[in-house]
Formats: C-alpha cells, sequence, structure tokens
C-alpha cells in the first residue's frame, strides 16, 4: 500500500494521499521544457535538410516484436521493458527503444514501394524499467532517425555526420563519436566463439548476469558495467580481428568518408551495443574531452582539470538483417537515435545564453479603454515578432511596473487614457526611466530602433 500522510492542517483525522510521478519518471517544466521544444525544433530542421520525413508512432507495440528484434539475453528484454497485459489477453509493451516500430510501420505501410531510399525519424518517449539514476530515467525521450535502403559506407558516415551536425548545432559541447564493427551473419560467428572461448576461461569470476549471457547471448558480455566483467574485458579478443573482407572493407571506407568529412571519432574496440540487430558499423556519440582525459592518464599533467569522463547521449548502427528478420524484404538500413533528456542536461548552459537574450518588452495599461488598445497593440507586436509582456488583469501602474522591472524588460509601453485620446504610447526606458511619447503609427520603427540599439549595447 503507498504511504498515508496525515493532514496537519486540519488537525483531524483526514488522511491525504501525497501523490508522486513514478519513480524514475519526471516532469519537464520551466527553461527545460522550453529546451525540449527547442531540441525538436533544431532536430526537425536538420531533418528536413538531410531528407528525413516525420513519422508519428504508437506508444505500445506488440511485445513480440522487440523480444525478436532487440533480442532475448539483452538487458531491455529481459528486464527492462513494460508489458501491458490487454483485456483481450494480447501482450503489448511500451517501446523500449523506436528503431523495431519504425521498421515495423515500414513494412506495414508498404514503403518498399517508395523511391528508395527512404529516410524517416520521430520524437517521442520511450520506456525502461532501469534503474534510476543521473540523467537516466524509466520514462525517457529520444529523438530517432532511420536510414533505410542504401548499403554502401557513404550511408554509414552520412547518418554519422548528421547526428554529428545536428549535435553541435543543439549546442552539444566536445562530441566525439565512438566507433566500431561487429561484422556481418559470416564473421561474427567465428568471433562469437572466440569471446565465448576466452569468458569460459573466466567464467569463474564473471557476475551473475555475464554467467547467463555467456550461454544465451555472449556479444553481451561486453555491455557489463560490472567491476570485474570490465576487468576481465581489457583483454577480450576484438572485432576487427576477425572481420571477413566485406566488412573490413566497408568499415575502411566508413573511416575513409569520416576522415574526408573531417569527423574525429575513437575506434573502440569493445563497442557492441545493447541491443542485438546490429550488424557492421556502430556508434556512439559522447561529450567530453577525450584527450584531455588520456593525457591526464598518460602523463600526470593536467590533473586538476576537469576531465569528467565523456557522457555518452546517443548511437545506433548499421542493421541490414532486422527487416527481413520482422517479416520485410531484404532492405539494408542504419540509423541511430539521440538521449533528448541528455542532451537537454549538456547543452543547458550552451542553450540559457540564447534565450537569455532578445530584451523584452513590457506591457503597461490603466483603464478599460486602454485594455482594448494594448489587446490589438499584442497582437500586432506579435505579428512583428516582438514578443510582449503583460498582465491585462491589473490597473495599477505601479504593479505593472513592478512586474516589468523582475521580467527585466528593457522598455515599458504605457498605455493610460490620455494616450488613447492622443492614440499615442508612452515608451519608458526601463534601465534610466525616461519616457517619451510616442504616436501609434511610429511605435513598431521606433521600438525596433532602440531594442537593436540595446541589442549591442549588451
Ligand atoms: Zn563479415
Ligand atoms: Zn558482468
Amino acid at each position: 500500500m503507498e504511504p498515508l500522510k496525515k493532514s496537519a492542517r486540519t488537525g483531524k483525522e483526514k488522511q491525504q494521499k501525497i501523490f508522486q510521478a513514478p519513480k524514475g519518471m519526471h516532469d519537464i517544466l520551466g527553461q527545460d521544457a522550453l529546451l525540449f521544444d527547442d531540441l525538436r525544433s533544431v532536430a526537425g530542421a536538420f531533418a528536413d535538410s538531410y531528407g528525413y520525413q516525420y513519422i508519428e508512432l504508437p506508444v505500445l507495440e506488440d511485445r513480440e516484436l522487440f523480444v525478436r528484434s532487440v533480442g532475448v539475453g539483452t538487458d531491455i528484454v529481459d528486464k527492462e521493458m513494460y508489458v501491458v497485459r490487454t483485456q483481450g489477453g494480447d501482450a503489448l509493451a511500451l517501446r523500449p527503444e523506436f528503431t523495431a516500430g519504425i521498421v515495423r510501420a515500414y513494412i506495414q505501410n508498404g514503403m518498399q514501394n517508395l523511391p528508395q531510399p527512404v529516410k524517416a525519424w520521430t520524437f517521442g518517449p520511450a520506456f525502461r524499467h532501469d534503474n534510476p539514476q543521473a540523467g537516466r530515467y524509466r520514462q525517457f525521450w529520444q529523438a530517432d532517425f532511420e536510414f533505410f535502403g542504401a548499403d554502401h559506407p557513404i550511408a554509414d558516415a552520412e547518418v554519422i555526420q548528421f547526428a554529428v551536425k545536428l549535435s553541435e548545432g543543439f549546442g552539444i559541447p566536445d562530441v566525439c563519436v565512438y566507433i566500431n564493427t561487429i561484422g556481418c551473419a559470416e564473421c561474427r560467428g567465428q568471433y562469437r566463439k572466440a569471446l565465448k572461448a576466452y569468458y569460459r576461461s573466466k567464467s569463474r569470476k564473471l557476475c551473475s548476469d555475464c554467467k547467463r549471457r555467456l550461454k544465451t547471448n555472449p556479444l553481451r558480455l561486453l555491455d557489463c558495467k560490472n567491476e570485474t566483467c570490465v576487468m576481465i574485458r581489457k583483454n577480450a579478443p576484438e572485432t576487427l580481428e576477425y572481420l571477413c573482407k566485406d566488412c573490413s572493407d566497408h568499415f575502411r571506407k566508413v573511416l575513409g568518408f569520416l576522415d574526408d568529412a573531417k569527423i574525429g571519432y575513437f575506434l573502440d574496440p569493445y563497442l557492441v551495443r545493447g541491443l542485438d540487430y546490429y550488424n557492421r558499423t556502430v556508434f556512439e556519440l559522447k561529450s567530453g574531452n577525450q584527450r584531455r582525459q588520456e593525457s591526464a592518464e598518460t602523463d600526470g599533467f593536467e590533473q586538476n582539470a576537469p576531465a569528467r569522463e565523456p557522457l555518452s547521449f546517443g548511437g545506433g548502427g548499421r542493421y541490414d538483417y532486422l527487416m527481413k528478420l520482422l517479416g520485410g524484404q531484404d532492405t539494408p538500413a542504419v540509423g541511430f537515435a539521440l538521449g533528448v533528456d541528455r542532451m537537454v542536461d549538456l547543452a543547458r548552459e550552451e542553450r540559457a545564453k540564447a534565450f537569455k537574450t532578445g530584451p523584452n518588452v513590457y506591457l503597461v495599461q490603466i483603464g478599460d479603454a486602454a485594455r482594448m488598445q494594448a489587446l490589438r497593440l499584442i497582437e500586432e507586436l506579435r505579428t512583428h515578432g516582438i514578443a510582449a509582456r503583460f498582465d491585462l488583469s491589473r490597473d495599477s501602474l505601479k504593479a505593472q511596473l513592478r512586474n516589468a522591472d523582475r521580467e527585466q524588460s528593457a522598455y515599458a509601453l504605457i498605455i493610460g487614457q490620455k494616450e488613447v485620446l492622443d492614440n499615442a504610447v508612452i515608451l519608458r526606458d526601463m534601465q534610466t526611466g525616461i519616457q517619451e511619447s510616442v504616436l501609434m503609427h511610429k511605435l513598431l520603427e521606433t521600438l525596433a530602433a532602440r531594442l537593436k540599439q540595446k541589442h549591442k549595447t549588451r
């Protein structure tokens, strides 16, 4: 049962439940809400220019869709899915990620008949019953981008470039790409065997999850965050040594294109991503100064430098088998997802500057006639891109000017009885207190010039 709290105010034995957002889920408000919105429009603008069409998907999908795509033995499927039983007995899951749903939609809506390649993106919440920690939520938001119908390595490079440019465009500092290849159905078998042999020799030291993974899904051993398992990983065989010629060529070309595009990257031989459907290229996006960290480790310099652990905020890769696995035509694909919550955290400082610029204007009115005039003026200012702040329910000049002060408005526009009769407005510089009367038809022009001046001197 939920804990009950006695209401102290009434003094009676009345009991009042205090409602809270579910554990690991959070409200998004204030500046964060603006940043969410902002990220969505930045993503939308980038998606447009790279040719991605927006699609909206159900939050619930057939549970089986994720079991088949994400894979048995992954944390997502084994532990983290919210499964809902419908009255009719169907098992649905709150989407733990987007790729499987987009692939399902591609097949169901006959998108293979569209001119290829097809690029689609979406934005919304996903759900994982994870242990909540800083920056990680059970309901989290993602922007997800998928590129279907191109098997050429340039597609991998294009997607990575797009991911980097979008992240930088939003204001993520020190974006870096961690990249690896996990081979194809052919060469991955060899690698898996080598990996299994290596881990079997260490199996006594592995955590209980990894003991299980060794049997069900050996590639997932590399994802384990357990300290001992991370130590053991240091000598594990690397995918690069087991690639077939095609996979090795593909990877070399992807890196070549990234070099040409001047996209920096780090090779991470143990990056395999926590999902089963990937093949060949996998990558993660992190924010943080890797070089500074490395030099601190190797030569002992800069030990006092704030070398924070690079934070991962997105990732993706190629998944050429997934379409067929889910019942569609054989279609190569590559894509990635960005963690919106994490990105908002990382870019808060940088983006906050953008929200602080633009000195605003406060509209003050005294009397009913002025109120009518003010309502008209708000619309006029709005159509000219000037956001006015106001509280039309107030009458007192003093109270309204106090609000203008609190909002740090650059100017107050004051309309009283006299101004209504003269068809004018008093323009008050909030910093100096200097006032002047401006005729209504000159107002926009005058205001624009003054705001421009203020902007310069800030
Ligand atoms: Zn291969
Ligand atoms: Zn482990």
